[in-house]
């Protein structure tokens, strides 16, 4: 199982940050064979299209290329032969077999042609086929087409040099114009480190299980991979499997019922928080947890742990990954401070004469070189440039001489323009920006890949944003009061007409919104808020569980259009997971500052802590941690740091829905087939770093008790083998269609009862 799934940073035609190198296939994002080959053809068209592109010929060097292709898979051999078609020189340099990574599959395996609403791009042959007859037509296309292909050779070293790029194999060295880099990622496969691994009788890979009759075989590792060898092995010999861990938690639910029953009939011994420590001659040592060093005979053996992810041989090309932190984050700090500085000398009231126009330079010189900086390569200075963008709109969005520091006392006036506050213009720049980066995801996720959900989901974040965060507080409102739509009562009441900004109560519940209790509102305000908070979202929870942040929500909403690019960049794992219970403190601050605020004029013990209670969650959790920073850490982190760390109604949902799901009676989950080829790429987009993954292969429910899932979907729309679905029905009523069905086992695998459920 690969554990660093970071990407070369690329563009939308596939370069890296290093010019003329391109990088396609598993490595470049796709995670299926039709998916690789289309970006093999892609990146031929756009390199054919260059005017330098056919230079090598008429340089009279023999040695010389218009394009190398490095990695002889579905993206590479797609993209030479694409690159032959269009006239280029190409060579293809391979580590070891043509279409290695399908050579190394287990005989007969089937190949899936997802998804099959893509149609196969290039010269390629792809149809749903074992990996055998697929292979044979591909050797076919390539011997036709007399490509040049270096098998045996695998890549070294690149070096950029004048006219292209040196490209050094464990053969020869080649001078190319451009370079396609197409290794895939499962390239390298993992080695125990440990004495005798080497023997010739230790192999990283089964190729062909039926060679192997009545040995003992030992076989390392708990994923899906080792598993499968050993259930293969175990058909005609006596096989030993040692896994590290204390249980599969990572095998196909189909791979442990098939395990379990070869240990119940002694086809295959499964030994536990075990460790090889030595291979000799017929015997390996095993260290047992708690039982220590014994040894076990085997004729072969088969370390099977999944592959190195390639992160430091890509590196070490000079590419830069995903995520990598560049720079320095002092520079990055310094010349934030200076630009705050120059704003405070531009702004302010410092007694020097002459200041604004030293500010103005001072400013403008320090966030140039932030800039500068980031554009050379400095992740830290775009993290200095998010801030200082962030921490601006925020800073003067806060009431006249209440702003923050540099913009005290001037900044709310220096914002403001045609007459309206900078709290206008900011909630017209929120809405622009989530219609703009919005419709931008609704074409990625809905109307390119012909997603019905996707479009929905995004229409319905910006009909929302539009509506109730701009619509009717800055205008329908004072409309309803002044044609008296809301009545002569209410239109003439003080506390009701002179208060617009309450209408965000409208759809923001408690404890997001929790104003909607404090400071004399009207009656209508608490009710509508209590019936909000306490009626309507346990309701729409039940039915949907947290799809309020990803269809309703404005800071969701801002998270999913504006964020959705970075989306990938989500933390994961056990820590970011721990992290999230961060909200549980601010729910419980929420819930504290309402109970006081509610009794403060009742309780005069109360007012003091309910004032300064109130000013700090105002500071702290309505400005810092919802505005600032999350908004600052978007390109660094994803869209969802407040939505999943801080968000106390998140919290507050996340609390209902895992009670629903225990008792039964939640209508919402995902659930998964058997189709999962462990891709990863549900995972990589989930914005809230759910390991989608590692259910899917288990096919366990995905569900609020076990995640903070926000139904967003983006998982579905992804998955290349339509694995997941969102769970349709109560599960009496699954099971009734199960059986009807006659496909117990497995849920429906159709995506409209989706549709069904949400307007139930
Ligand atoms: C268990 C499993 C099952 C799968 N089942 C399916 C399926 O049913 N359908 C489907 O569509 N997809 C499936 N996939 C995914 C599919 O295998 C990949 O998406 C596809 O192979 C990616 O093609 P690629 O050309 O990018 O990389 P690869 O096919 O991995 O090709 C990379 C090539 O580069 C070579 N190489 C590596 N390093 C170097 C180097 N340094 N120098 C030179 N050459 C190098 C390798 O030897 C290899 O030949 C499955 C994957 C797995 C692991
Ligand atoms: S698990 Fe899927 S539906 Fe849930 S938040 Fe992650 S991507 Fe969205
Ligand atoms: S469920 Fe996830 S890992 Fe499995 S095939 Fe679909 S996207 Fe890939």
């Amino acid at each position: 199982m690969l554990t660093d799934t970071r990407r070369p940073v690329i563009d939308a035609n596939f370069e890296s940050n290093i010019p003329g190198l391109y990088v396609i296939g598993d490595l470049g994002g796709a995670p299926v064979v039709k998916l690789a080959m289309a970006q093999g053809s892609q990146v031929a068209d756009h390199i054919a299209a260059k005017p330098d592109a056919r230079t090598a010929a008429a340089s009279g060097d023999p040695n010389r290329y218009d394009l190398l292709v490095v990695g002889a898979g579905a993206a590479g051999l797609n993209a030479a032969l694409g690159a032959q078609a269009h006239g280029l020189r190409v060579a293809v340099t391979e580590k070891n077999k043509i279409a290695n990574t399908i050579e190394d599959f287990p005989e007969g395996k089937w190949i899936y042609a997802e998804p099959e609403s893509v149609p196969a791009a290039g010269q390629l042959w792809l149809e749903g086929a074992s990996k055998e007859d697929l292979l044979e037509r591909w050797r076919k296309t390539v011997e036709q087409s007399r490509l040049d292909i270096r098998t045996g050779e695998g890549l070294v070293a690149l070096k950029k040099v004048k006219g292209g790029f040196e490209v050094s194999t464990n053969q020869a060295t080649y001078h190319t114009a451009r370079v396609v880099l197409a290794t895939g990622v499962r390239g390298n496969a993992r080695e125990l480190h440990v004495p005798g691994e080497e023997r010739d009788t230790v192999f990283h890979r089964l190729y062909s299980p039926k060679h192997y009759r009545a040995e003992d075989i030992l076989v390392v590792g708990g994923g899906n991979s080792a598993v499968e060898a050993a259930l293969a092995l175990s058909q005609q010999n006596q096989v030993t499997l040692s896994y590290r861990g204390p249980e599969f938690t990572r095998v196909f639910k189909d791979n442990r019922k098939k395990l379990k029953a070869a240990m119940e009939a002694g086809r295959i011994r499964v030994i536990f928080r075990s460790q090889v420590k030595r291979f000799d001659d017929g015997m390996a040592a095993l260290e047992v947890e708690g039982a220590g060093v014994s040894t076990i005979k085997f004729h072969h053996a088969f370390v099977l742990i999944g592959a190195d992810p390639p992160a430091e041989f890509l590196r070490s090309l000079g590419l830069r990954l995903e995520g990598d932190w560049t720079g320095s984050p002092l520079l990055a700090s310094a010349l934030v401070l200076i630009t705050f500085l120059g704003i405070w000398l531009l702004g302010g009231k410092p007694p020097v004469a002459g200041h604004n126009a030293a500010g103005a330079a001072l400013a403008l010189a320090a966030f140039g070189s932030l800039v500068y900086s980031g554009v050379r390569g400095s992740r830290f200075a775009w993290l200095g440039v998010s801030f200082a963008i962030a921490y601006t709109i925020y800073s003067v969005k806060q009431a006249e001489n209440f702003e923050f520091w540099p913009y005290r006392g001037w900044g709310a006036r220096a914002f403001a323009l045609f007459g309206r506050p900078w709290s206008f213009w900011y909630t017209v720049l929120y809405s622009l920006v989530m219609t703009v980066f919005g419709i931008q995801a609704a074409k990625r996720w809905g109307f390119d890949k012909g997603d019905r959900f996707q479009i929905w989901r995004y229409a319905s974040l910006i009909g929302f944003q539009w509506l109730f965060f701009f619509l009717i507080p800055e205008f329908l409102f004072q409309w309803a009061v002044k044609y008296q739509w809301v009545g002569h009562k209410l239109a003439t009441d003080p506390n009701f007409a002179g208060q617009a900004w309450r209408s965000y109560g409208i759809i923001y519940a408690w404890p997001l919104f929790f104003y909607t209790f404090f400071g004399g509102p009207s009656q209508v305000w608490i009710v509508w808020g209590a019936f909000l908070a306490f009626v309507i979202i346990p309701v729409l929870v039940l039915f949907h569980g947290k799809r309020y942040c990803s269809w309703i929500c404005g800071c969701g909403g801002l998270a999913e259009t504006l964020g959705d690019r970075w989306r990938h960049l989500a933390p994961k794992g056990k820590t970011s997971r721990r992290w999230e219970s961060m909200n549980t403190v601010v729910l419980w601050a929420a819930v504290a500052v309402t109970i006081l605020m509610l009794t403060r004029d009742a309780v005069t013990l109360f007012r003091k802590p309910a004032d300064i209670g109130l000013e700090y969650y105002h500071l702290f959790a309505d400005t810092w941690l919802v505005g600032i920073l999350p908004v600052t850490l978007y390109p660094f982190f994803g869209g969802k740091v407040w939505c999943r760390y801080w968000c106390p109604l998140a919290k507050f949902m996340q609390i209902l829905s895992g009670l629903y799901t225990r008792w039964g009676a939640s209508r919402f989950a995902i659930h998964s087939n058997d189709k999962c080829i462990a891709c990863g790429e549900c995972s990589r987009n989930c914005q809230v770093g759910i390991d989608v993954m590692q259910f899917a292969l288990k096919q366990e429910e995905l569900n609020n008790a076990n995640s903070s899932c926000i139904g967003c979907g983006i998982c579905v729309t992804v998955c290349p083998m339509d694995v997941l679905t969102f769970s349709a029905l109560p599960r009496s009523a699954a099971k009734l269609v199960q059986i009807e069905s006659g496909d117990v086992g497995k849920l429906p695998e159709n995506r409209d009862y989706e549709g069904y459920v949400f307007w139930l």
